[in-house]
């Protein structure tokens, strides 16, 4: 499959040598790794990234889910270049900076519900495990203290990141599978057939039916510390979205048997859906939130987990009461990625950024509407400027691609040779641009979508009759 497009060149080769020889990539078998030819990306602009031959290629999946307003933008320079000339880092221990304060406010007036209360760190595992060592010290010390209160609910191929704590909440089998003994234990959820009537069926989304979810609840609500959930869709899962209102539902289940509710706003937040946070097209009101990805507007490494009044004040008391929260990093709430943040909330507003978006997510309903009809296509799924396109043998979701066929692996493949950078998560093909993608390079990403399907297609046509003869 390599290709003029990919292969290696003068200026490249050195750089492959010693990325091949020196380095271990993050989700990778460095086996492949090794034995391909690799791109390497030395700056970008815009919504495209330019390798060390100076070619350009469109950043389909916003330089994995963070990038927001393009790369390369003045404004963002800027202020991190002007935080730069007062202070890189400062720490959070015991000092406090006015970027990070600033940063705390804009982020409060933004939250949904009641959160009130900014806890940094510097990565969206952090920002989740954060939020369960809160909701875990939250019941031991809340009036009355409920000290049982210490188990998690979450779903079948979740995904939370991946620090053992985030891992024990996940649910993505092949990345837990090496790690099982690690984990703390959660309670499991059944996925038998749908009888909440909701429409569509929740099983049909793959998702747990909302009546067994009730009744487990209801069934462990005195060891329950808090639902864990990715609002609206699953990201890792395969951009699984869910049934409307399937959200609100579990939040309002987590509510009416006294549990916290902790969303994960890790992919979904800073307006990848259309609107700023996921929480707000369900009338949300979590009790703990995790940020990470787009807060930066996917400059530089920063988290943040929002938490409620009511779970920050069950943690004051005097020194030997034992509430404070013993959880920090040492480049917690880093000035140069606040000043970051601050710069991409700006162009929130600044560009109406959220305004102008909603054409392009029309867009891409449309442009996907006509995919939905080639060969290999069995589900398409959107959430606003998010897309997963699942393939499978005949179009048919029961008939799964043997993985060593790396079929979406190879559309990605094609689509690079086009001028495209995708990645995919096993044979779901990932569309997530960075919301000021223009119309024409929208575009232009479905059409090299549209040709890599076509041409991979076509090849495991070309494999299958190969089998039968
Ligand atoms: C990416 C992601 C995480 C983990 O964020 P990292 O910054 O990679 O640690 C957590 N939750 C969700 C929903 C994510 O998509």
């Amino acid at each position: 499959m390599p290709s003029e497009h990919i292969s290696t060149s003068a200026r490249s080769a050195p750089y492959e040598q010693n990325d091949k020889r020196y380095l271990w990539h993050p989700f990778t078998q460095q086996q492949l790794w090794e034995a391909e030819p690799q791109l390497v990306i030395e700056r970008a602009e815009g919504c495209y990234l330019i390798d060390v031959d100076g070619r350009r290629y469109l950043d389909g999946i916003s330089s994995l889910w963070a990038n927001i307003h393009g790369h390369g933008r003045p404004e963002i320079n800027q202020a991190i270049k002007q935080q730069l000339e007062r202070v890189a880092h400062t720490t959070m221990l015991g000092l406090t900076h006015p970027t990070a304060i600033e940063l705390g406010k804009r982020l409060v007036k933004l939250a949904p519900g009641k959160l009130s209360r900014v806890f940094y760190s510097d990565t969206g595992a952090t920002a989740v495990e954060i939020a369960l060592k809160m909701a875990f010290q939250y019941w031991q010390q809340a009036d009355p203290p409920q000290p049982n209160k210490r188990a998690f609910l979450s779903l079948r191929n979740a995904y939370h990141g991946d620090t053992v704590g985030a891992m024990s909440v996940g649910g993505i089998d092949v990345y837990r599978r090496a790690y099982n003994h690690l984990f703390f234990p959660t309670i499991p959820l059944e996925y038998t057939a749908c009888t909440c009537g909701s429409q569509p069926a929740c099983n049909a989304c793959r998702m747990p039916c909302l009546d067994i979810i009730e009744r487990t609840v209801a069934q462990h609500a005195d060891e329950l510390a808090a639902i864990v959930l990715e609002p609206l869709f699953q990201g890792a899962a395969g951009i699984q979205t869910y049934p409307a209102g399937y959200t609100r539902a579990v939040w309002e289940i987590a509510r009416r048997h006294g549990l916290l509710f902790i969303v994960d706003e890790v992919a979904t937040g800073f307006g990848r859906t259309g609107k700023m946070f996921a929480c707000e097209h369900e009338g949300i009101e979590p009790d703990i939130m995790a940020l990470a990805k787009g807060l930066s507007g996917g400059y530089l490494p920063l988290a943040a987990t929002l938490a409620t009044e009511e779970i920050y004040q069950a943690f004051l008391g005097s020194i030997s009461e034992g509430r404070t929260f013993y959880h920090g990093h040492t480049y917690t709430g880093n000035p140069l990625a606040c000043a970051a943040a601050l710069a991409n909330l700006d162009l929130f507003e600044q560009e109406q950024t959220l305004e102008k978006l909603q054409p392009r997510i029309e867009q891409l309903r449309q442009g996907l509407e006509h995919l939905r009809h080639l060969p290999m296509v069995a589900e398409i799924r959107q959430c606003g400027l998010v897309a997963g396109i699942e393939l499978a043998r005949d179009g048919e979701r029961e008939q799964p691609f043997p993985p060593e066929r790396r079929v979406g692996a190879r559309v990605t493949l094609e689509a690079r040779k086009r001028g495209v950078i995708l990645r995919p998560l096993s044979d779901v093909v990932v569309l997530m641009p960075p919301l000021i993608i223009s119309e024409d390079e929208l575009a232009y990403l479905l059409m090299v979508v549209e040709d890599a399907l076509s041409i991979v297609a076509v090849e495991e046509a070309m494999h299958e009759e190969e089998q039968h003869v």
